[in-house]
């Protein structure tokens, strides 16, 4: 069904059916806009005391680069539709935006167009709002936030202190990016393969600094354990931030060194069941035993540098894993506990310094990765576990790393299962003293330090008397100076700044350095939409009451870019402010919502391609209603969405076909006289019903909403088609009229402009968004049902029920799975099965 329309949407070339009045979007949009901006009360949220169900509908926020793309249209008007929804549903709805206002691109625009940051980025944010109010995007700017302000972002230096005093922010060293010419750090995305991306031919250097870390480690197992409480969340996302976070259970087993006079190195393995089968041990380059394992030998040292390279370059393209294992023989032996047998250390470059303890015994016949690096050096391959059920194959296909095994091979442990054999094996390495049962994580702590200018300045003092000094609360904020000189040279620009630099020790009172560290942006992003609940607080971050009203969120929309960073960032810093007594929520998102891309001729709009195609444009060429309508029609939220320009007309024209009916009839009146119902009413009636259906559950349910506008194009079609009868009056004129404004509450969702036009045009006073969302009757939406007689060989045998115009295929299903019908066959044999569509349905059997 859904495909004619949108066929008949799409092609370009119908004639519009009418032209006795023309449908102009942008009149019609201007003066709507006009209204709307002179009521700022009218997307306001009610206070936390309101008596109505609340609704908190959030889409992420943008980060400010000067103009929105489809990619946004699209998200916001999914959740522009559902905020307008719950208004109509007679909710108490918060529906704010903001602006991701610090970053990168803000210097990168400064350096090439001489314009300060500030002044770059607030010039966008004013265009980038300029456009969601023409598109007519439901939001409340009142609680508007921009994090680069000092309202905003001193709230961010707060919260670093806070997390200082309980521990959870510290500083260490760490390998950051560094580019010799411009001698300054680089961030992730200015390394292009692995050069700098000013200096192509410069290879980045890796340097260790001083910087500070987020301790989001201790939140590992609670991240973890209430990922399961996020059933409104998509299981890949979940699934996603599992791996992220990547709890394994398993055992640290020290090995001593041989020859080393006692000096240990300590594995992580998840399968201590195994290791009577390691043959060797594997560390990474970054081991601190290395350069001892090592030491001068010019040979084994470039080979290290290698490793190091490869590893540095497959971490950067995010192809850690893939990339072909390599290593080297260090030369040194450490010895397994449990058999006292040397085993070779080898150094390998898929072994990563972050995870575990960096080292692993390699068991290649039970694991795929040290069974492909075993294969390559011919490292020996020892079977120490068989399949419980072998059958006549005498030996497994290796790697064999079934947990359903039994242990060869082992010493005392041989002929026990695998499961039995962990815990006794653990328990064994435990009592003897060289191990621990351990969990292990693959989620790292958070690094926020920038070298970088535009961002949150981080509030700590080096003082030479006192050392580290945090800024006392009631000097924050500490402000980002505006005059300032960009070069991407010679280190952080705040350094370069005396003024800001130079302080006061709070501590003694001499002179300190301020940190010249800028905030990664992910912290403004962390915690921005509880500061919506309360936007303009002077004495607070959140107001704890406000927010625990509206927190967690109903709904959250965004792209699955997010799914991890953005997501576990700002779910551990709902948990370390609950923790402050800040909120009284464990997790701020209920549900969660990742939309798919906008594409065009097969690629995702970029500049670079040339397939970008200007939100501006479409609604000077369409209106606003057609685009985000088309946004929402031509795929599904959840797919991606191929942009197709004369898709934009169809709903255009669409668009117009509705206004010149509902302008046609509205002066029908529901209070006209009731007359008999003749079958056409009831046939139009149902329609009503159906649709309305669709629509609601779409909205409860799956979000479909292009087969919910699809159902209102079909709509539109039917009452179209019944145009003489109404023009005769063969209609009731009332039902016509309760037709119209069923018709235009089901559309304000998606096309609110000409939604509030034909509104007004009903004779309706009230604003449509409060209105009430109709209901639709169950009753009033079945299809109308027959009853048809089953023959057998001719003669009537039973009858079944079936609604009017249901399929040929599903009455012969329905006919044969009758239970008189079944007795009856229960020992023939069905030849041949004649429906007579609405008659009768007749099995020839023999
Ligand atoms: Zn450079
Ligand atoms: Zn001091």
């Amino acid at each position: 069904m859904s495909n004619d329309v949108k066929s008949e949407v799409l092609s370009a070339t119908a004639p519009p059916r009418e032209r006795e009045t023309r449908y102009d979007p942008q009149r019609i949009e201007q003066k709507w806009q006009q209204r709307w901006d002179a009521d700022p009360a009218l997307y306001k949220a009610e206070p936390a005391a309101s008596n109505r169900k609340k609704y908190y509908v959030l889409e992420m926020l943008p980060y400010p680069s000067g103009a929105l793309h489809m990619g946004h249209v699209r998200n916001y008007s999914i959740g522009d539709a559902l905020a307008r929804y719950m208004w109509m549903r007679g909710h108490n709805v918060l529906h704010p935006m903001g602006w991701d206002a610090f970053g990168l691109p803000a210097e990168n625009a400064a350096l090439k167009n001489n314009t300060p940051p500030r002044e770059w980025t607030l010039h966008n944010v004013a265009n980038m709002k300029r456009q969601m109010k023409r598109i007519g995007f439901s939001y409340d700017w009142s609680t508007e936030v921009t994090t680069c302000l000092p309202d905003y972002y001193r709230w961010n230096q707060w919260f670093f202190l806070k997390l200082y005093d309980r521990g959870l922010a510290y500083r260490r060293k760490s390998k950051v990016n560094w580019c010799p010419e411009c001698a300054t750090v680089l961030a992730n995305e200015q390394v292009v393969d692995g050069c700098c991306w000013r200096h192509e031919e410069t290879p980045v250097e890796q340097r260790d600094l001083e910087q500070w870390f987020l301790r989001i480690t201790n939140y590992a197992e609670e991240l973890l354990n209430d990922l399961d409480k996020l059933g409104g969340w998509p299981e890949k996302v979940r699934t996603m931030q599992r791996n992220w976070i990547g709890r394994s259970e398993g055992a640290q087993v020290d090995f001593e060194i041989a020859d080393s006079g006692g000096e240990k190195l300590t594995v992580f393995t998840t399968r201590i069941d195994t290791i009577f089968g390691a043959t060797s041990i594997q560390i990474a380059p970054g081991h601190p035993l290395v350069p001892k394992l090592i030491g001068e030998d010019p040979d084994l040292l470039n080979r290290l540098e290698v490793l190091r390279d490869e590893q540095r370059s497959a971490r950067e393209a995010g192809t850690i894993g893939e990339a072909e294992k390599r290593g080297f023989f260090t030369g040194a032996y450490a010895i397994n506990p449990f058999n006292q047998e040397k085993l070779p250390i080898w150094v390998a470059n898929y072994i990563l310094m972050e995870y575990g303890t960096g080292a692993v015994m390699s068991v290649p016949a039970h694991d795929e990765r040290d069974y492909e690096f075993a294969k390559k050096y011919e490292l020996e391959i020892r079977i120490v576990i068989l399949p419980r059920r072998h059958g006549d194959e005498p030996e497994p296909m290796l790697p064999h790393t079934d947990m359903d095994s039994l242990l060869i091979n082992s010493g005392g442990f041989s002929g026990l299962g695998n499961v039995e054999a962990i815990k006794k094996m653990t328990r064994f390495a435990e009592e003897h003293g060289f191990g621990k049962r351990t969990v292990s994580y693959r989620l790292r702590d958070w690094g926020i330090s920038r070298q970088r200018y535009w961002g949150t300045p981080i509030p700590m003092l080096y003082c030479d008397k006192c050392g580290i000094v945090p800024v006392p609360e009631n000097e924050l904020p500490v402000l980002l100076p505006e005059k300032i000189e960009i070069t991407q040279q010679g280190g952080s620009p705040l350094a370069r700044v005396a003024e800001f630099v130079n302080a006061r020790c709070p501590k003694c009172g001499g002179m300190a350095r301020r940190e010249t560290d800028t905030m990664d942006t992910f912290v403004d992003s962390s915690w921005y939409f509880y500061r919506y609940t309360n936007a303009k607080l002077a004495t607070a971050a959140i107001d704890t009451t406000t927010a625990a009203y509206w927190f967690p969120i109903d709904q959250y929309i965004g792209g699955v870019e997010h799914a991890i960073l953005h997501l576990i960032y700002s779910r551990f810093w709902t948990k370390a402010m609950r923790d402050m007594g800040v909120v009284k929520n464990d997790e701020p998102i209920e549900r969660l919502f990742t939309q798919g891309m906008v594409i065009r001729n097969g690629a995702k709009m970029s500049k670079s391609k040339g397939n970008v195609v200007s939100p501006d444009d479409m609604v000077a060429r369409y209106g606003a209603d057609a685009t985000r309508m088309y946004s929402l029609f031509a795929a599904p939220p959840d797919r991606d969405l191929d942009w197709q320009e004369n898709g934009v007309e169809g709903v255009s024209r669409f668009l117009g076909k509705l206004y010149r009916l509902v302008t046609r009839y509205a002066n029908f009146r529901s209070t006209a006289a009731r007359q008999g119902a003749s079958s056409l009413a009831r046939d139009l009636e149902r329609k009503l019903h159906q649709t309305l259906r669709r629509v609601s559950t779409d909205f409860e349910g799956r979000w479909h909403f292009n087969t919910s506008i699809a159902a209102i194009m079909e709509l539109v079609n039917a009452i179209n088609a019944a145009d003489a009868e109404i023009a005769s009056g063969a209609l009731p004129q009332r039902q016509i009229a309760e037709t119209m404004r069923v018709l235009v509450l089901m559309l304000a969702p998606f096309a609110p402009y000409l939604a509030a036009e034909l509104w007004e045009m009903l004779g309706e006073r009230d604003q449509l968004l409060r209105a009430d969302w109709p209901k639709f009757h169950p009753e009033l939406a079945r299809e109308e049902e027959i009853e048809l007689p089953i023959q057998v060989n001719g003669k009537n045998r039973s009858r079944i029920t079936v609604p009017a115009g249901t399929a040929d295929d599903e009455v012969r299903e329905r006919a044969l799975a009758d239970e008189r019908i079944c007795a009856l066959l229960a020992d023939k044999q069905v030849m041949k099965v004649i429906v007579v569509p609405g008659k009768l349905v007749n099995l020839v059997v023999r």
